[in-house]
């Protein structure tokens, strides 16, 4: 059974060694594939006990807090949803990703996914 759980992340802009930042406007991904790399490590990493795929926190204050380390931070490229996919099914609801890219774009910040 999905838990899903709405929080207010401390950081959404962070550091990354592939990209310059990686950005992901939900912890977890209800696509649950099975190749997964992101279920070998993130329940550990976010400290779920819940299996992959089974746990989505909505991050609800990603586009604000992007907007406010957006006007601190360097410049660079923005690696989208390395973690989680984008556009999975609670983003029809909360529109999260829909409105991180409106705030990259609004600063005219470089941003690439690989989904
Ligand atoms: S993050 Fe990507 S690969 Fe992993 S379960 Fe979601 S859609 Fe699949």
């Amino acid at each position: 059974m999905l838990k899903i759980e709405e929080v207010k992340a401390k950081s959404i802009l962070n550091k990354s060694k592939i990209f310059d930042y990686c950005l992901n406007p939900y912890t977890g991904c209800e696509f649950n594939c099975t190749y997964c790399y992101a279920r070998l490590f993130m329940r550990r990493y976010s400290g779920h006990v819940e299996p992959w795929g089974e746990f989505i926190d909505v991050k609800v204050n990603a586009p604000l807090l992007l907007k406010k380390q957006l006007e601190r931070a360097k410049r660079g490229t923005v690696w989208v949803s390395s973690v989680c996919d984008p556009y999975q099914p609670l983003e029809a609801k909360y529109k999260l990703t829909r409105q991180c890219l409106k705030e990259l774009a609004d600063k005219q910040t470089e941003f690439t996914s690989t989904k």
